[in-house]
């Protein structure tokens, strides 16, 4: 019997498999080794090269080799066929979209992997009666002993750590107590739990309002039929879309069937877990995200392995935990752009999670309160079955939004970035002791530095990208590369001193809070201050136990949280994601502000939200301020066809990366040159751009170009772009890197 094999390492050069065959005591049961990884000989390679089963078949044109070692068995049929799918959706290796559903740091050499964690525990060797008699006849005289032994007699097993305070701290006395045969110290496998600290109160299910009751039906009724379907379930935030979400949740469990529950990496918060463990006991649950450690995350994995965990709830990655018998995806948030990854394998996990659920035939539920473009225009189109909730669960009502037109502001003279209008409100809230959140979307102090008299701007000396000051540091820093320099006084240009600051950035916005309103206190959340593990957390229960007067931050407010007393909250400048160059800017704005708006009033007090901008007239910020989602979409949806971006279209971008700036740009031209004679030859119904720098043009000391294609993403334009790729290996440029990302997210 012959395997064939997919080589990890060699993975960069080639998507294809290799034969061998399959050692004589193996033959019987091959068809199981399906998914094992393996240890083979390679090319001329002296050491073993690791390698994943992916097909048995009866023979081979080949001369091959043995497999020379067969080790365990983390993949299955499934997971391959998905493997599969993605290398031809997304343009990539298999061994690539193989290693996503590995355990974690599976990838690490052999010497590295993480291990099952262990630690040293004291046991007893001898038992109560035995130790009394030694007591009695003298042969066990020191008291310190005496303690450890009646202590471990209590409580059995203990940790070393633990035994080692009775004898303040020194290991001697355990040594004794092990060389006299009374214990010994072994070593046992712990589990280590992300929830360690966490004692979380049972919660039982909520009765059904109407609107969730008839969802709730329509899901059940797919998954009882096992057919696959899609549903999406649009509710503004607090109408009980969670809800829906656990009792569907239940069912599955009550099934013995697997869940899947994607949300956003930045609202996977304790707050967001904590609802789902007061459901169904951390037992049942696992959590997969970045934060947690290495070690962690492969306990994590493990749980969901053993099938000991049947409700997965991760971030974008969690879509490949190794779940048995799934019942059902569940993907919140589902417009965040988090779900779409930006490294190869680029994949959207909307789109994995749909061929996973269409293969199991269950049904796939999204959830948002203001759906992607592209989600809402397939439920009008009756792919996607539209569930609505209209009304607020808790009927809390949606608060009053209010827009300040920063041009009026200017002209009046308030130069500062808060108008007078937030300022006031701002007070109002201060005096009777409600919380306030202001939101702007950049970080550090000033964006960008300038010479006046010359017009020079500090950028970064890898990037083409202007250089942020960062007051806590006193240095300006590149947000692309990380790269930092010294603050500068002088134009490194012409010599002038009238160098100046500009642009506005959280913690230029603190110093100002902090200047107006001095007895406030603030606290400030972006990614300078929550990058060490958990303090994203402590800032956000610091804010609501403190009762901190106003939280500032970035992105990272907006999402998912509930705070009561918060009354108040101030969008700085709207105009932030509008004036980028991509096609979703609308959309981005729109969501972002409809999100920041739903901070505010979750309590019972109404709440107000304060929207300042230079572009008072855009619909994004119109539709935000009537809370008006169909009127946006129908907006947004018309400006699209006109314009044939999607869902009227698949966008795919091919970017080119080099070191050396003639080398990109010529390989670019080239391809540009063979994509324009085959669409012209085939008469290929695409729309192809011309090749061009792209709006950030150097990263990393990178340059970057690329080729943006419009096209209906099928077997044709799949055969083409593998043509390309094809092409792009003739050009043998050694500097040159080409990636191929379908309908990206940033197009920068
Ligand atoms: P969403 O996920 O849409 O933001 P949630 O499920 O978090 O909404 O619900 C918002 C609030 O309403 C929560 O406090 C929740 O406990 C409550 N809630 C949800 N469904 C019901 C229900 N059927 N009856 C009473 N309260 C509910
Ligand atoms: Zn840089
Ligand atoms: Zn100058």
């Amino acid at each position: 019997m012959i395997a064939e094999v997919i080589i990890q390492s060699n993975a960069k050069d080639l998507n294809r498999v290799f034969d061998y065959k399959i050692p004589t005591e193996y033959e019987e049961n091959a068809l199981e080794l399906i998914g094992a990884r393996v240890l083979v000989s390679f090319a001329r390679r002296k050491e073993l090269e690791e390698g994943y089963i992916v097909n048995i078949k009866e023979s081979t044109e080949y001369e091959v080799k043995e497999i020379a070692k067969i080790e365990e068995k983390y993949l299955n049929n499934e997971k391959i066929e998905l493997a599969n799918w993605m290398s031809k959706r997304y343009f990539c290796n298999i061994a690539d979209c193989l290693k996503l559903m590995l355990p974690p740091g599976s990838t690490r050499k052999v010497s590295n992997r993480v291990k099952e964690k262990s630690v040293n525990f004291v046991t007893l060797k001898k038992d109560e009666d035995e130790i009394e008699f030694d007591i009695e006849t003298g042969k066990l005289k020191s008291a310190k002993q005496i303690r450890i032994l009646k202590f471990l007699l209590e409580n059995g097993d203990a940790l070393i750590s633990d035994i080692e305070m009775f004898a303040d701290g020194s290991r001697a006395i355990v040594n004794t107590l092990c060389k006299n045969g009374y214990t010994e110290i072994i070593e046992k496998k712990v589990e280590r739990d992300p929830f360690e600290f966490k004692e979380v109160e049972r919660t039982t299910k909520l009765t059904l309002t109407d609107e969730q009751e008839n969802a709730f039906n329509a899901i059940c009724d797919s998954m009882d039929d096992m057919l696959f379907s899609e549903f999406l379930l649009y509710g503004v935030t607090g109408s009980g879309k969670t809800e829906v979400y656990l009792q569907l949740i239940e069912k599955a469990l009550n099934e013995h069937k697997s869940s899947i529950l994607l949300v956003p990496e930045i609202s996977l918060t304790p707050q967001t877990v904590n609802r789902f463990i007061a459901r169904f006991g951390k037992e049942n649950i696992a959590v997969l995200h970045s934060k947690l450690s290495i070690g962690e995350r492969y306990d994590e994995w493990n749980k969901i392995n053993e099938g000991r965990a049947k409700i997965v709830i991760g971030a974008r990655s969690a879509i490949f935990a190794p779940v048995k018998d799934l019942g059902l995806i569940i993907i919140d948030e589902e417009h965040d752009s988090s779900y779409k990854s930006e490294m190869t394998p680029k994949y959207d996990a909307k789109e994995v999670a749909r061929f996973m659920c269409k293969e199991a035939n269950v049904p796939l539920l999204l959830g948002s309160a203001t759906p992607d473009i592209d989600t809402f225009y397939r439920a009008k189109n009756e792919e996607i079955m539209l569930l609505e909730l209209k009304n607020r669960a808790n009927n809390a009502s949606l608060p009053d939004i209010e827009i300040i037109d920063l041009r009026e502001e200017l002209a009046k003279g308030n130069k500062s970035m808060i108008s007078t209008r937030l300022y006031g409100e701002i007070q109002k809230n201060l005096n009777a002791k409600k919380q306030t959140i202001l939101y702007l979307n950049r970080r550090g102090f000033s964006t960008f530095v300038m010479c006046r008299n010359c017009g020079y701007t500090v950028k970064c000396k890898n990037c083409n990208i202007n250089l942020t000051y960062h007051s806590n540091t006193n240095k300006l820093k590149c947000h692309y590369c990380g790269y930092e320099e010294k603050l500068v006084t002088k134009c490194p240009s012409c010599g002038s001193e009238q160098i100046r600051y500009f642009g506005t950035g959280t913690q230029k916005l603190e110093y100002e809070i902090n200047k107006l309103f001095p007895n406030a206190s603030t606290i400030r959340m972006d990614i300078d201050t929550v990058s060490k593990k958990n303090s994203h957390e402590q800032i956000l229960e610091k804010f609501k136990n403190d009762n901190i007067d106003i939280l500032i931050g970035t992105q990272m407010v907006v999402k998912g949280h509930h705070f009561p007393n918060v009354t108040l909250v101030g969008v700085i400048a709207a105009d932030g994601s509008l004036n980028i160059d991509d096609f979703r800017a609308n959309e981005r704005t729109f969501q972002i502000l409809t999100q920041v708006a739903g901070r505010a009033g979750r309590g019972e007090d109404k709440g107000r939200v304060i929207i300042q901008t230079y572009n008072p007239d855009n619909f994004s910020i119109e539709c935000a301020k009537k809370q008006d989602y169909n009127l946006f979409y129908n907006t947004e949806i018309s400006l699209r066809k006109q314009l044939k971006y999607p869902p009227f279209c698949d966008i795919i971008l091919i970017g080119f990366t080099s070191v050396i700036e003639q080398e990109v740009v010529k390989v670019a031209g080239k391809i540009h040159e063979y994509l324009k004679n085959r669409v012209l030859k085939e008469n290929l119904g695409i729309i192809l751009y011309k090749a061009l720098p792209s709006p950030i043009d150097k990263i990393k000391n990178k340059y970057r170009w690329r080729i943006l294609i419009k096209c209906k993403f099928g077997e044709e334009i799949t055969d083409l772009i593998n043509d390309v790729l094809e092409e792009f290996q003739k050009t043998k440029s050694k500097s040159t890197k080409i990636t191929i990302d379908l309908n990206p997210n940033n197009m920068m």
